[in-house]
């Protein structure tokens, strides 16, 4: 059956020969019952959610296809698959719920799926430490419920957290929805576990803040795959907050949100949820609201004493900056109804091209970036829309993330590569940085020159030195030319 779908960006395939030696052998190691090449395997780990691939899925096409389908369950086990791997040059790609944005998981080379659903256990809870230990397959919901039955949360809540794993969140150097209290996925892991593509596992300890030369495990954190497999990590994690407290605030101008965000950093306050809408995301999200003026919303949680005292002082900023205040409510619809994702499907099925492109600038250009990548978008015909809100936020300043919809024809894709050269562009000329929390995968490679400049050869030899045959996710961070899918 798989023969006959279109693989669109497939470049090679391993001689299926080959593929069938190597899982006759890899099935002897880590039995039969964990190696498939069954169609349905193939077809439900060749994708994730990047909108091209959904545009080709609903014309039967798919990217790529992978040829085999591996579920480790211990570490020992992704050691045994990547080491024969290793020595047969067999591409591997490992795989968590394939909830990435960027066609990170597309095998563009054919090869070996490691899916890790199956290692999906909490290791050590260690409560006087505040630290979880936890394989890297788990689920982002069944963790986070997991930790809560014990009293603690993880503090991540990414709009996938249901269908995206931990060692995906590494992987990618993920953001949740309360990062500007609890951090990104990058301030959380302590320590981690991994796997190099010839086999070789190493494991750094979580005892905090070492000065023992660079951490190489710190190293995997945004690898994307191209470095190894991911399969265990220590995470921070914080007892249930005390007390909660909600509030809404609107603005006449996006500058007057903005700055009211900074001040309140500046002085040190650390809501866990600060958003602020556009005009335009304000009507579509809040329409109670209207679509004139600016939604602050913000969620402040922790010890009831620096609650308080984080509402004082944010009280204090949004006033100086006019701001009316519009109540708790609508940050209880925001809770409600943050993981739904229907309306993007929906577009969809209609014929749109959705996109979501998120950046980080710092807060001198957090204003003229969001100008400058809006316009660019509009530009580009066959927009319908370019809006926009900042979701996480820094004292150095905040991440910006526009949603572009656009109704062009018959040709989705070249209308898809024309919002994204506009938006780069745009991006890369304000100052700003092309990713905050979705990372590279295969589409967004095409920029990476431009962003790291000789950082991305100092990471090219690193990935040649730790895995010099390139079997580890090929095509993948801008590392290796993508033949057919040029910019
Ligand atoms: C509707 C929607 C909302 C989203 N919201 C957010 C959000 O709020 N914040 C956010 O940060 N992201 C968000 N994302 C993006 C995506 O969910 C994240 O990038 C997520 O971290 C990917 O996790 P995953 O387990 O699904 O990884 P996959 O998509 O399966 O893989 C992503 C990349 O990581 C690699 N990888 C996966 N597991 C491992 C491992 N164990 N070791 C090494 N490499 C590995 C893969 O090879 C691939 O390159 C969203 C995506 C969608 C579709």
């Amino acid at each position: 059956m798989t023969d006959q779908i279109r693989a669109v960006l497939q470049e090679s395939r391993v001689e299926q020969v080959e593929i069938d030696r190597y899982a006759e052998e890899v099935s002897a190691l880590i039995g039969t019952e964990k190696v498939s090449n069954n169609h349905i395997d193939i077809l439900s780990t060749c994708r994730d959610y990047w909108p091209v691939s959904s545009i080709w899925m609903l014309e039967g096409a798919v990217p790529a296809l992978p040829q085999l389908v591996v579920w480790p369950q211990t570490t020992e086990e992704v050691s045994q698959i990547l080491a024969l791997a290793h020595e047969r040059r067999i591409p591997v790609i490992p795989y968590g719920e394939g909830s990435g944005a960027l066609g990170g998981v597309v095998p563009l080379k054919g090869g070996i799926m490691i899916d890790m659903k199956r290692m999906n256990r909490i290791r050590e809870l260690d409560h006087e430490n505040l630290l979880v230990t936890v394989e890297c397959g788990l689920n982002g919901a069944l963790y986070e419920e997991q930790l809560n039955r014990s009293g603690y949360t993880g503090g991540h809540f990414p709009q996938s957290l249901r269908c995206s794993t931990v060692g995906g969140w590494l992987a990618c150097r993920a953001a949740g929805q309360f990062s500007t209290r609890y951090g990104k996925i990058e301030d959380m892991v302590v320590a981690a576990e991994a796997v190099l593509a010839d086999g070789t596992v190493f494991r750094e300890r979580s005892v905090p803040r070492t000065a023992t030369g660079p951490r190489v495990d710190h190293l995997f954190i945004g690898s994307e795959g191209v470095l190894g497999v991911i399969t265990t990590a220590t995470l921070r994690i914080w007892p249930l907050p005390e007390k909660r407290h909600l509030a809404s605030y609107t603005f006449e101008k996006l500058e007057d949100g903005l700055e009211a965000i900074r001040m309140f950093m500046r002085a040190g306050a650390r809501p866990a949820v600060v958003r602020l809408y556009d005009a335009q995301e304000t009507g579509n999200h809040f329409p109670e609201l209207g679509d004139k003026r600016c939604a602050l919303i913000l969620l402040i949680e922790g010890a009831a004493a620096i609650v308080n005292g984080e509402k004082d002082v944010i009280e204090e900023c949004v006033s100086a900056r006019n701001a009316e205040d519009t109540g708790p409510e609508h940050v209880k619809h925001w809770l409600e109804t943050r993981f739904n994702i229907s309306a993007a499907s929906r577009l969809l099925q209609k014929g749109a091209v959705l996109d979501t492109i998120e950046v980080t600038t710092n807060w001198h250009n957090a204003y003229s970036t969001y100008s400058a990548m809006q316009e660019a978008l509009k530009d580009v015909e066959g927009t319908m829309l370019a809006s926009g809100h900042w979701s996480h936020v820094y004292p150095e300043g905040a991440a910006l993330y526009i949603t572009v919809v656009g109704f062009p024809g018959d040709d989705k894709i070249v209308y898809y590569k024309n919002i994204w050269q506009s938006a780069m562009t745009a991006c890369l000329a304000e100052g700003a940085a092309i990713s905050h929390h979705h990372g590279i995968g295969l589409h967004r490679g095409q920029w990476m020159a431009e962003e790291h400049g000789k950082g991305l050869d100092v990471l090219g030899r690193i990935k040649n030195a730790l895995d010099p045959h390139g079997i580890m996710n090929p095509g993948k961070l801008g590392l290796g030319e993508v033949r057919k899918w040029q910019k």
